[in-house]
């Protein structure tokens, strides 16, 4: 999906009669970017996606085959967000002629009782109503202690997105609607345009020079290094080492696992460890069962042998306590595959102007601190619209609140956002 190279690109823009090669240029090109990309050129913009990778590769944050799209989250600030995502996920995979991209599952909140942050998510939750007869679902797949509380949401929207294949959905529509994209491109430099006429220039490593009214900057893990480079701006975002494990289903209970038999996707709040799950659909015989966190890394030289830390021993802990006669732990996961978080230390996201000398023409989308995926067709728009006009329209009319995810949360005030739990 390469484009032209930069010079016809620029020589094509002057002959149109524009000020600038782009309207809209986006850096990176994971599933926020993807997604800012198609929102912009949906409006009728000019974008630009700059990524330094090959186009759908594995070295971030947003490849993979299942990411869950769930609404019980803890802070009731991000449901609306989940919901105005929801919309975008149909409407996009409608736009695309039917694919699908998302599995709709139920979904299961599980944790001690005495937990706050499990009762938060069921309260906020949509349709989320509490079971007494776990132990009798799914095959009897979990083994929940007294005191615990579970709670099963049927609708509310959530299911499984499978996550290459929707990056890869939103850059062919994002093409479709005329904007150029480009891999193996890295952006090294975002700097002010000429003082007559404004925008922004965006360079790259192979030296070439793109000029955009605005730029949206959506680089992942490498967030806070591309900042501090363009623009001396601290932002706190930890890149982690996470990983996607795979476990093999005990025999004979692999059906009761699968989405297709209605198995959930689930979170369990068990302090100090926050594990979930998606349904067994995308490597037979297996279920993705995860822990949140991981390691701090570099995200240009990350240790992918031993990376993970302990993170599996963690989950196989959790799994011989909850899930005992379903899913086999001896001999560790069957599969583990090298992913990043970009964690903020309230793990809420930034979405702003990047401000500075260039006011409100950069607008940055990072830490999404590992529950961001859901977000991507919202955060997309967002951004697009920020870039566009200057606000966020749909955010306000869905009742997404974007205070909170403003950089200025961390001046003097290091941990971010104040947490009622
Ligand atoms: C194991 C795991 C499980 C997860 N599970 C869930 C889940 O169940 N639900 C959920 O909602 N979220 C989940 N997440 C989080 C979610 O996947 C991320 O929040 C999301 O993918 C972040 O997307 P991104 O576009 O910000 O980053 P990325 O996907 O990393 O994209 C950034 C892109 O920018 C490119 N780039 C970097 N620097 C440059 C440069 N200088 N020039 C050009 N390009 C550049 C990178 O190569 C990369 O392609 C999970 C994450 C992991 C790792």
């Amino acid at each position: 999906m390469a484009a032209a190279p930069a010079a016809p690109v620029a020589a094509a823009a002057a002959a149109a009669g524009h000020r600038f090669d782009f309207d809209v240029i986006v850096v990176g090109a994971g599933i926020m970017g993807s997604c800012a990309a198609h929102a912009a050129a949906s409006r009728g913009a000019r974008a630009l996606l700059l990524e330094r990778f090959d186009l759908l590769h594995g070295l971030g944050s947003s490849h993979g085959e299942s990411r869950t799209i769930r609404d019980a989250y803890t802070d009731a600030r991000y449901p609306p967000m989940v919901r105005l995502a929801a919309r975008l996920w149909a409407d996009a995979e409608a736009e695309s002629g039917g694919r699908r991209v998302l599995t709709q599952t139920p979904l299961l909140s599980l944790g001690p009782r005495s937990s706050a942050e499990v009762l938060a998510s069921i309260r906020n939750a949509a349709g989320a109503e509490e079971v007494d007869d776990l132990g009798a679902r799914w095959g009897g797949a979990f083994r929940v202690p007294d005191g615990w509380v579970a709670a099963v949401s049927e609708r509310g929207g959530s299911g499984v997105l499978n996550a290459t294949e929707a990056v890869k959905m939103f850059q062919e529509l994002a093409s479709k609607k005329g904007a150029v994209i480009r891999d193996n491109t890295e952006v090294v430099g975002i700097r002010r345009g000429p003082a007559e006429g404004g925008g922004v220039v965006v360079t790259t490593s192979a030296g070439e020079e793109f000029r955009g009214a605005k730029c949206v900057v959506t680089v992942g893990a490498w967030a806070s290094k591309l900042v501090k480079s363009v623009a001396g701006v601290d932002l706190p975002i930890q890149p982690l080492h996470t990983m996607v494990l795979y476990w093999r289903i005990k025999p004979g209970h692999e059906r009761e696992l699968t989405a297709e038999a209605g198995f959930p996707t689930f979170s369990s709040y068990w302090d100090p460890h926050h594990v979930y799950s998606t349904p067994s659909l995308e490597r037979p015989g297996m279920i993705k069962i995860n822990c949140h966190g991981g390691p701090p890394c570099d995200p240009d030289s990350r240790d992918f042998v031993s990376g993970g830390g302990d993170v599996a021993e963690r989950v196989a802990q959790w799994i011989d306590e909850f899930m005992p006669g379903h899913v086999e732990t001896a001999g560790g996961p069957v599969e583990s595959l090298p992913c990043m978080y970009s964690m903020t230390p309230d793990e809420d996201f930034v979405i702003d102007f990047l401000g500075g000398e260039f006011g409100e023409d950069v607008v940055i989308g990072a830490g999404f601190s590992g529950h961001g995926f859901k977000m991507g067709p919202a955060v997309g728009r967002i951004l697009a619209e920020m870039a566009m006009d200057g606000e966020a329209r749909t955010a306000a009319e869905a009742g997404v609140e974007l205070g909170h995810f403003r950089i200025n949360r961390f001046d003097g005030n290091p941990m971010g956002n104040a947490k009622d739990l």
